[in-house]
């Protein structure tokens, strides 16, 4: 185990980009001190040119150091709102319209994530441009991909395409941690580890490894 640590931060050193995927396993309401875990990713990740895809939709992220021009969560966000009726893409903070009702059209507001029955996708498509720009630059780069906690609930947004960056990019390596789902493809067996171990323990591991 520890030896895989140490090759990890050797390949974090080495490493120009580092792209990481958080899913399932940090939800904020499965853990208690999430606070904690996304402390301890920002500084494994230091002043790494990093970009974080996260198929969570707490936001918890956002609370964190981490930084959020570096984010994109295709999933949507809780706390921000949208027309449940959808005739509007307006998105609003939470609380910034007084009784959650939209002022188009009346209907009650939701959340703006894809569990929305209309989910108004303009709310991170911004930051999708930016990660697709990001991505194209690890190209061929000695790229480090972390997926954490990521199971098969939406594999179109994360692990799909990891694997496919990794299949593509002969300079990347990849670590792919869950308590139960890490088994990787045998397309990229030689540059991707599995790691069964709950990702949120894994990273403050390795935080204290630094
Ligand atoms: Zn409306």
């Amino acid at each position: 185990m520890e030896r895989q640590e140490e090759q990890i931060l050797e390949y974090l050193t080495g490493a120009k980009k580092v792209l990481v995927g958080i899913g399932g396993e940090w939800r904020a309401d499965r853990n208690p001190d999430i606070t904690g875990a996304y402390r301890a990713l920002a500084k494994v990740l230091g002043d790494k040119d990093y970009f974080i895809v996260t198929t969570n939709t707490d936001a918890a992220v956002y609370k964190s150091p981490l930084n959020s021009e570096r984010v994109v969560a295709p999933c949507g966000n809780e706390t921000w709102r949208q027309c449940s009726a959808a005739c509007t893409k307006d998105i609003w903070e939470q609380g910034e319209i007084p009784d959650d009702i939209c002022p188009h059209c009346g209907a009650p507001l939701t959340g703006n994530t894809r569990e929305a029955e209309t989910y108004i996708e303009e709310g991170y498509l911004p930051q999708w441009q930016k990660y697709t720009a990001w991505l194209a630059m690890t190209m061929n780069r000695e790229l480090l991909v972390l997926e954490l906690g990521e199971g098969f609930k939406v594999p179109t947004v994360i692990r799909w395409p990891f694997e496919k960056t990794v299949y593509f990019n002969r300079k990347s390596h990849m670590y792919r941690v869950h308590q139960t789902l890490s088994q990787v493809t045998e397309e990229i067996g030689d540059r991707a580890v599995p790691v069964a171990e709950n990702s949120v323990e894994w990273i403050k591991r390795l935080e204290n490894m630094l």
